[in-house]
């Protein structure tokens, strides 16, 4: 086995193509070193190393300390220098590098290689002391906190004491002295907390660093990361080890981390953010401001880097051309100018928002990078969400409490809280929180998920705050530096107003604002460049979309957002109506069907009205409606006193109505009276629901000229025997309406696959069935014997512990319930070739779902009227 693989200086043998081997960051440092981009050489340890070392008791592969000696002695050669040599030390980089990016989940060592003895050789070297010191210190810091766990609140201590003893502000202002100062309390602190002296051998350094990256994958927040992103454990990460750049050396030095375009919008510009005379994680850390790299992009006192550098930055905008047209997408680049001199330490595909993601794909498409098929792959459908979601309303009133940067789009609203785990607790019980930090760390992803949006007072755009609150959609303000965060106070301050905890804030995530109180929202515009993907996807997929809508607004949302019809129309979401309830109640308690069918006249022009506005909006396209479903007592009043107002109203006495209602009342109402159970005991209900049916779209059918297809689909079959008595009644109820009217119709009646053994005996329900819908809420519930009502209370703990990989009534569980649904397709089209087959459960806008849809070979999926673009472009996705 190879366990080493090196990269730079002309001997590459890794490729962009071996991440799973060689992590995302190894594989593409070997990608640009190949195709002639500066890249400073250096190795990478295998991923495969990293599970070698958990399934051996944290042990090394034998061969890896000898391969490592020769990796670093080519490296060595190529750059002339010799690790651990007192007159020309050579220095390594050591990063985690895992298959996708878990940005700042893991551990860094910079300027490894230093001690006592090679800091004078640097020195001497450079003609640079300060430099010398300045990176000796820098080492001790991230060596002590990242390998030996020293708390870096001591290390800041001792710099904060040095300055103040100097009497300046700004690190940059510190001496060599200053800095040998800094580096020797820094020992003696590490000494003295950890019982050592701080390691002075290189090759031990060495070793402990590679030592840490591994352990760091095992690291909470990392767990955290990989429950969160799904990403599995056995994947490990790799360890790369490269020769050290300076930007800290002095002022033609600098270091950088930027994206080929701008990530928030997409927009076509070189956008990022530089530090002159710094390391990496300067850039990061939010000690100093970091400067814009494009000069249109720079406010006036700015110093972009086109205006500071321009060699350099002329240098970099040509690999920003080389790279997009290699990768083929925007790139995520962190770069190191020394002495005028560009290097690249690394390449990514950028993480972006959803609005940059559309942007990108179909600009790239238009540009010829990529075609329109691959700009259909290139957007996560789910990610569409955060498009389609509210902006503040431009017209609403607003005070205005600060302003920061416009760190991630779209309008939040909550109650602020100052800790990851309070926003958490409160996410949980239903509050909408905002979660305000100073800054924000790894340790605070799961109150940054739990949040509606993030507010920090310090950071830039690229600060660990901005990147992950874009990763997750979540909008986030970041810097705002006029804000004062008191966390022992619980409040925040800023122009005088002061905010307590659970007091209400909003943010604009894409302005950057932050306001006092609630500010009104209004609903998203679609970009053009929305409707151009979506056409892009409709024209590749096969699969339809419909939407399960009842009330006219969501039916006529649905069709803003491209639903193909009606999958799920749930009647009995009408009949709560207060304008029509009373008649439902009426009918429940009526003991004789004369007393149901009094009150259900009452509620059949309801019905028709419903009807005909459906029909109405979805002009000819297909229209599901299912007939009542849930079980009778669902309908009736809770408790003595609603019991008491009901009788009264109805003219009964309270008694008779409470017995009625324990009457009604099931033991397990889920698999109780309700569904087609309800339309055989009780055939006046569909009656009436058939009739509003066939008189609306007769009468839409009169009106427009063009006559709706209703298809009447009957819920919770579990035998043919009931899909035939119901199927004679809706087609008695067509006959006697179309004699009526003069008119007649097309229609269709079929049923929801929701029981397994509906599923088992699928071509004995098909022979009475025009078309099948699968109903995979209860068909889940039912296959799992999961309770839909109370499951959230242990279901999360099952996911948590992978015991279920993810929630069965979110995301399809192929092998159970997908199962059932494979065979009821092969049945049910076994005996009527090409019957109409679909979804209409919860699933029907999960895109891994859709995806499962699509290999069995459904004609449609439906689902809420704004998951509909996610379901096209799930769709178009499954069929490519
Ligand atoms: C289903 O069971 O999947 C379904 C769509 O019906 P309901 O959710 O109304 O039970
Ligand atoms: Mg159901």
């Amino acid at each position: 086995t190879q366990w080493v693989y090196s990269f730079g200086a002309g001997h590459n043998e890794g490729r962009a193509d071996m991440r799973n081997l060689l992590g995302g960051k190894g594989a593409n440092l070997a990608e640009m070193a190949s195709i002639g981009l500066p890249v400073p050489p250096g190795f990478t340890i295998t991923t495969e190393v990293c599970t070698h070392f958990y399934a051996n008791g944290k042990q090394y592969p034998a061969a890896l300390k000898a391969d490592v000696q020769a990796a670093l002695v080519r490296v060595e050669e190529a750059v002339g220098l010799r690790f651990g040599d007192a007159a020309k030390p050579l220095l390594v980089s050591v990063r985690s590098g895992a298959r996708v990016s878990m940005p700042g989940m893991m551990d860094t060592v910079l300027n490894l290689g230093l001690n006592d003895t090679t800091v004078e050789g640097l020195s001497a070297a450079s003609g640079d002391a300060r430099f010398a010191w300045d990176s000796y210190r820098r080492f001790i810091q991230m060596y002590g906190s990242v390998v030996l766990g020293v708390d870096h609140h001591r290390f800041e201590e001792i710099i904060e004491e040095v300055k103040l003893s100097r009497g300046v502000v700004e690190d940059t202002a510190l001496s060599a002295t200053d800095w040998r100062e800094v580096a020797q309390g820094y020992q003696e602190m590490v000494a003295e907390v950890t019982g050592a002296p701080f390691p002075q051998d290189p090759e031990a350094q060495l070793w402990g660093a590679i030592g840490a990256v591994f352990e760091s994958w095992m690291n909470q927040r990392a767990i955290t990361y990989r429950r969160l992103n799904d990403i599995p454990a056995e994947w490990g990460t790799a360890v790369n080890v490269q020769a050290m750049v300076f930007g800290n050396m002095g002022e033609d030095c600098a270091t950088g981390v930027c994206f080929t375009r701008d990530p928030s919008t997409g927009e076509d510009i070189f956008y990022g953010e530089y530090l002159v005379n710094a390391q990496g994680e300067d850039v990061v850390a939010g000690i100093r401001t970091p400067q814009p790299m494009s000069a249109a992009r720079a406010k006036p006192g700015e110093k972009p880097m086109e205006q500071v550098m321009p060699e350099a930055y002329a240098e970099l905008v040509r690999v920003r051309e080389v790279l997009e047209k290699h990768y083929k997408d925007m790139q995520d680049i962190e770069f190191t100018v020394q002495q005028n001199k560009l290097y690249m330490l690394q390449t990514r595909n950028g993480k972006r928002t959803a609005a940059a993601s559309l942007k990108i794909a179909v600009d790239m498409a238009r540009e010829g990078l990529i075609d329109e098929r691959e700009a259909v792959t290139r957007v996560h459908p789910a990610s569409l969400d955060q498009l389609l979601h509210p902006t503040l309303d431009p017209k609403a009133p607003r005070k205005t409490l600060s302003k920061g940067l416009p760190a991630s789009p779209g309008a939040a609203c909550g109650a602020v809280v100052f800790s990851a785990d309070e926003a958490e607790a409160r996410a949980q019980k239903g509050e909408s929180v905002i979660l305000v930090r100073i800054e924000t760390s790894p340790e605070d992803i799961h109150g940054m998920h739990a949040a509606r949006g993030i507010l920090t007072t310090r950071g830039g755009m690229t600060s660990h705050a901005a990147v992950v609150a874009r990763g997750m959609g979540r909008p986030c303000v970041a810097g705002a530096g006029s804000i004062t965060v008191d966390y022992s106070a619980q409040a925040l301050m800023a122009g005088g107003n002061i905010i307590r905890a659970g007091e209400t804030i909003t943010l604009d995530g894409a302005t950057g604002e932050v306001f006092i109180g609630p500010v009104a929202m209004i609903e998203p515009q679609l970009s053009g460049d929305f409707a151009t993907l979506m056409e892009w996807a409709d024209k590749v997929r096969r699969m339809r979309v419909r939407a399960n809508a009842e009330t006219p607004l969501d039916a006529e949302t649905a069709r803003k957002f491209g639903a193909e019809g009606i999958g799920l129309c749930r009647t009995e979401h009408m009949f709560f109506d207060p304008e029509r309830i009373g008649a439902v109640r009426q009918m429940i308690v009526s003991e004789t069907e004369e007393g149901r069918r009094t009150a259900l006249a009452k509620l059949l022009p309801f019905q028709r009205d419903d009807f005909t506005a459906l029909f109405r909006i979805m002009a000819g396209l297909p229209v599901t409606i299912r007939l009542l479903d849930p079980p009778l007592h669902e309908f009736l009043p809770h408790g003595e006193e609603e019991i008491a107002e009901l009788a009264a109203s109805l003219g009964v006495d309270a008694l008779s109505m409470q017995r009625r209602a324990s009457d009604l009342a099931e033991a397990n109402p889920m698999l109780g009276h309700r569904g087609c159970r309800l339309g055989i005991t009780f055939p006046e209900i569909y009656e009436m629901q058939a009739r509003a049916i066939f008189e609306a779209a007769v009468a839409v059918a009169k009106e427009t000229g063009k006559a709706p297809v209703p298809e009447i689909m009957i819920p919770l079959v579990m035998v043919k025997k009931e899909l035939e008595i119901t199927r004679a009644q809706v087609e008695k109820v067509a006959q006697e309406v179309f004699s009526e009217t003069g008119t007649t119709i097309e229609y269709m009646v079929g049923t929801m696959i929701e029981l397994p053994r509906a599923a088992l005996t699928a071509d004995k329900i098909a022979e009475s069935a025009d078309f099948f819908s699968f109903g995979t809420n209860d068909l889940t519930q039912t296959t799992f014997g999961l309770s839909r009502d109370d499951a959230g209370k242990f279901l999360p703990h099952y996911v948590e512990r992978n015991i279920l990989p993810k929630d069965p009534f979110v995301s399809i569980d192929p092998e159970g319930v997908g199962a059932l649904v494979e065979i009821a397709c092969e049945k049910g089209r076994g005996v009527k070739n090409g019957l109409k087959l679909g979804i209409c459960g919860e699933h029907g806008g999960d895109p891994a779902s859709v995806q499962f849809c699509e290999t069995v070979g459904l004609d449609y999926v439906s689902c809420s009227p704004y998951r509909v673009p996610v379901a096209r472009l799930a769709a178009a996705q499954a069929a490519l």
